[in-house]
């Protein structure tokens, strides 16, 4: 369906005026609020169910995440290696064999997940990119497939090369192995954002760049969303960069996977190398690692 249209931001509400009283009810859509962009209801995801080597990677996960109008939210979703965040990220990218989920219902803008989508963007760890395409066409690959012509293709892909921070001059002819990996991270994310999803899914991105790269690419990553509105979710086992970077974290417990605590942190207002080496940022960052610590203690006296 064509739900990738953005709505104005100014179309939501026309003005204040209460409606004339009907007798007859009134469409029912008018007054009811959207559906969250994102919900998870009781979702289980086991691996080879009903076989002897049957795995449960997440356990029963609800949430749900709001539809903002004129800006997405920054969701991190923070937990220890092999908890289920992968799956659990899978899962709403509608992506094979995480989807589909065992039991429960995972829902975008109120619908079941029945595959991948366009208004859903991925950005994996391993730096994805074809590398038999130049930059400009990796980054182009996706409006390829759309069937948008040839002169906006290349001119929005342009854009979005220099948007990551590229020079489009210099690095649009050249190859993936030409590259640095913060350099194929940051094709990759044009790649992904060009098409500009709805809903942004980051698997880790940065877990493989040095220190330095890391912190620019947060910092790139906080400004190229605020342009465009996106839900983000965003995977990570970096207390700090979770911390940095999302407005609203969810802790999962080691696997399976289950949402320990859904804690609200202020969102980025200062570059990131700056901003990691405050005394409250590191204050708030010892707190969540002790919270994690008592968390997991407590799930595993209830789970024997
Ligand atoms: P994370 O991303 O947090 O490291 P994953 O979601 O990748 O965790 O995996 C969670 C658990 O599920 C791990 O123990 C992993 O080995 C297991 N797992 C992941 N994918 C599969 C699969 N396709 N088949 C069986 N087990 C899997
Ligand atoms: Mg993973």
């Amino acid at each position: 369906m064509t739900d990738t249209e953005p709505k104005t931001a100014d179309e939501h509400r026309e003005d204040g005026a209460p409606q004339e009283a009907a007798d007859a009810p009134v469409v029912p859509s008018a007054t009811t609020d959207p559906p969250p962009v994102v919900e998870f209801k009781g979702v289980t995801k086991t691996y080879s169910a009903g076989k002897k080597n049957a795995f449960t990677a997440i356990r029963d996960i609800n949430f749900r995440v709001e539809d903002r109008p004129d800006t997405g939210e920054f969701v991190a979703v923070l937990g220890p290696s092999g908890c289920g965040k992968s799956t659990l990220l899978r899962l709403i990218a509608g992506l094979k064999p995480q989807h589909p989920a065992t039991e429960g219902e995972v829902l975008v803008d109120g619908e079941q997940v029945e595959g991948p989508g366009p208004d859903r963007g991925m950005v994996f760890q391993d730096y994805t990119s074809f590398d038999n395409r130049t930059v400009l066409d990796n980054v182009a690959f996706g409006l390829e497939c759309r069937g948008t012509g040839g002169e906006e293709r290349e001119a929005r892909s342009r854009e979005w090369i220099g948007r990551v921070g590229l020079d489009v001059d210099k690095d649009a002819d050249k190859y993936p192995y030409q590259l640095s990996g913060g350099m194929r991270q940051r094709v990759a994310i044009a790649r992904s954002l060009v098409l500009h999803p709805r809903i942004i899914l980051m698997d880790e991105p940065f877990g493989a760049l040095d220190p330095m790269t890391r912190f620019r690419m947060q910092d790139l990553l906080v400004g190229l969303w605020r342009h465009l509105e996106a839900t983000v979710f965003f995977v990570t086992h970096s207390i700090e960069e979770a911390v940095y970077l999302g407005e609203r974290i969810y802790l999962l417990s080691s696997s399976p996977g289950t949402i320990l605590q859904e804690i609200e942190v202020p969102p980025p207002d200062r570059p990131a190398q700056e901003m990691q080496r405050e005394a409250s940022f590191v204050d708030t960052v010892f707190g969540i690692r002790e919270t994690i610590e008592r968390l997991e203690i407590e799930a595993e006296a209830t789970n024997g």
